[in-house]
This record gives structure tokens, C-alpha cells and sequence, in this order.
């Protein structure tokens, strides 16, 4: 027993090594839209609730909820303590020169109280993130309702220590993977497939693309969970890393479990760690196979989930799932830079 209790020391120490960022949609990771508006200095603040209703009734900022009316002056010594946004600038009638009288109908809203217009900025929508809300403060209020979660897994503080212990050591078993199927000349990819309610690894799978050309690392877990439940089709006997381990078991099987009526349907609620970032292929079987989020090591140029593509946040597609990037980014990087060494060596070997 004593290396087992060894490695688990290691594994928790060594876990503080690496950091988990959430990779998020490009609503949530782009620089906020800003479009132009007219905003006026309220000159007499007692006149503030009534222009802020007459305008309202003129102008409503309809789809822009999250917009506040009205702003406190940032300058200081302003003659006027309140600024209020008229109307965007699309919503203004055409004129020749910018004035109240323009903007304003007579029988509309009253001028008094309000000064001359001017162009402001104003966010396009509201803001997902704290640093989207940092970035549309700066021209004009906006309410926010924060996402604690995002905000905490931004910070790469979601994780508690016993769970970056847990997700180092289903990593490690997908670099051991990806070592096994290297050695075999497969390219240095590994995937772990584990059940997140009972801590269980269900599926352990690397490249065989020496077996077939779409057997990729994550394609052969998906695989052997789907066997794991009684079903899949390919045989994996020549790959002794590539197995899956029986949901009533804790003995690593080769054969189909019996009892998988109770099953769920493939991947539903399951946490796939890979060494590598997936490509479109591997990441719409996950959509597919309704994995519940994935955790991988290092990006890739042709990645689906945060480099080229983001499938795992597309709206139009019926299942989407949480990604997180960085756990054991060093190891997984060192994978992929002997792969990349092994792959050109054998190039310059065929001219
Ligand atoms: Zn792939």
C-alpha cells in the first residue's frame, strides 16, 4: 500500500501546479458592443422623475433593460449633478443641427430642466461578466446580475483542493493512456471518461488511428462507455490501455456489461479528462453523447472547444456543456511537444 499513499501526496501536492479557466462562449469572453446615444445635463434636479417618465413614454430603450437612465456627473465641480440619456442616436429624427428643440417634439417631452445634447456611448447588451461590467461602467451605468460562479472560475478559484486532487489524477491516467498508445505509434493522445457522482472512472481510451482513422482519443472513450452499457461496436483487444470498467464492477472488463438497462444515455452527467483539446469531430460526438463537461490539458490549433471553435457553447446545437482548460497544462504540453518531435522524425525518415 505504501506507493499507493505515496502518489496520492504527490498527486495533491503537485496539484497547486496548475490552474482550471473556464472557457466560455464568445458572449461571455468578447469586449462589450457599445452604440452611440444622446445624452442631456439634467440642469434642475427637481424636474428629474418627471423627464425621466415623459422620456420613457418617447423614447423607451426597448430591448435595453439593462441601460440606467440616469447617470450621477463624473466630472467634478459640474454645474449639474445628473446627466439623462434622451434617445440613441438611431432613434433620433433627422436634423441638421443637434438641439433639444430636434430631439424634442413641443407637445413631447418639456425642455425644462434639461441642457444641450451631446453623443455618449452605451453598452449594446448587458453585461455577462465582471470585466464586461468594468468595461461598460466606464460609459455608462448598467445594471449587472453577476454569475458567481463565472465570476469565481475566472479567477481559476472554482476548484476546491480536494477537487483538483481528484481531476490531477484523472488526468494523469489520461497522460498514462497517452503514453500506452504512443508507444504503440498511435499519436500522444489520452481521454478518461469518469462519473463526477461516485468518483468512478468508466472509460479509459487513447489514439488508434493505426486501428482506424476516426479513432481518435476521445471517439474511443465514447466508445467504451457505450460498451460499458452494453452497446458499442468496435473491438478494442488489441489496445490493453483502451477499457471500460463495469458501473457495478471495480474490475476493469473487456466484454459487455449485462446490465445496462439502468444505464444513462451514454455520456449524460459524465466528466471527460483529455490531454488534448479536441477537433470539431471528437467535440460534436461529445454534443452527441451529452457529456456533462470536459477538462483537457494543452490547446490545439484545430481545436473545437475554445480555439477554432467553441461547439460546446453553440446555441443552435440541442446539448451544451461546461469546458475548463489548464489541468496539468505542463505534462500535457511535454505530450505534445514529443508527439509533435516523434511526427516530424518519421516525416523526414519517409523522404
Ligand atoms: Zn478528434
Amino acid at each position: 500500500m505504501e506507493p499507493q499513499v505515496k502518489r496520492w501526496k504527490w498527486s495533491v501536492c503537485n496539484s497547486d501546479s496548475w490552474v482550471a479557466y473556464p472557457v466560455l462562449s464568445d458572449e461571455h469572453s468578447q469586449d462589450i458592443e457599445l452604440m452611440e446615444a444622446f445624452a442631456s445635463p439634467i440642469v434642475n434636479k427637481k424636474e428629474t422623475a418627471r423627464l425621466v417618465r415623459e422620456l420613457n413614454s418617447l423614447y423607451p430603450l426597448s430591448g435595453l433593460q439593462h441601460i440606467k437612465r440616469v447617470r450621477a456627473c463624473k466630472e467634478q465641480g459640474s454645474p449639474h449633478p445628473l446627466e439623462v440619456l434622451v434617445c440613441l442616436v438611431s432613434d433620433a429624427p433627422d436634423m441638421e443641427a443637434v438641439s433639444l428643440d430636434s430631439l424634442l417634439p413641443s407637445d413631447g417631452v418639456l425642455h425644462d430642466g434639461l441642457g444641450e445634447p451631446f453623443v455618449v456611448k452605451v453598452p449594446a447588451r448587458p453585461p455577462l461578466t465582471r470585466s464586461q461590467f468594468e468595461q461598460t461602467s466606464r460609459h455608462w451605468p448598467t445594471s449587472f446580475h453577476e454569475d458567481k460562479q463565472v465570476t469565481v472560475a475566472m479567477r481559476g478559484e472554482l476548484f476546491s483542493p480536494p477537487q483538483k486532487a481528484s481531476m490531477h489524477m484523472y488526468m494523469m491516467s489520461a497522460l498514462a493512456a497517452a503514453n500506452a498508445g504512443k508507444e504503440m505509434g498511435m499519436e500522444a493522445v489520452g481521454a478518461v471518461v469518469v462519473n463526477p457522482a461516485t468518483q468512478r472512472i468508466i472509460a479509459v481510451g487513447h489514439d488508434c488511428r493505426g486501428h482506424h482513422p476516426l479513432k481518435h482519443a476521445v471517439m474511443v472513450c465514447i466508445e467504451l462507455v457505450a460498451q460499458s452499457q452494453g452497446a458499442g461496436c468496435y473491438s478494442f483487444d488489441r489496445y490493453p490501455a483502451c477499457r471500460f470498467i463495469s458501473p457495478t464492477s471495480d474490475t476493469c472488463l473487456n466484454v459487455p456489461d449485462a446490465e445496462a438497462s439502468s444505464q444513462p444515455y451514454i455520456c449524460t452527467g459524465y466528466d471527460l479528462y483529455v490531454t488534448r483539446e479536441p477537433c470539431v469531430m471528437c467535440a460534436m460526438a461529445l454534443v452527441h453523447s451529452r457529456i456533462g463537461r470536459v477538462f483537457y490539458g494543452t490547446a490545439s490549433a484545430d481545436g473545437a472547444l475554445g480555439t477554432k471553435f467553441k461547439i460546446h457553447s453553440q446555441k443552435d446545437l440541442n446539448h451544451r456543456f461546461e469546458v475548463y482548460k489548464g489541468v496539468l497544462i505542463t505534462q500535457c504540453e511535454d505530450l505534445n511537444r514529443s508527439d509533435d518531435h516523434i511526427q516530424k522524425q518519421s516525416l523526414e525518415e519517409r523522404r
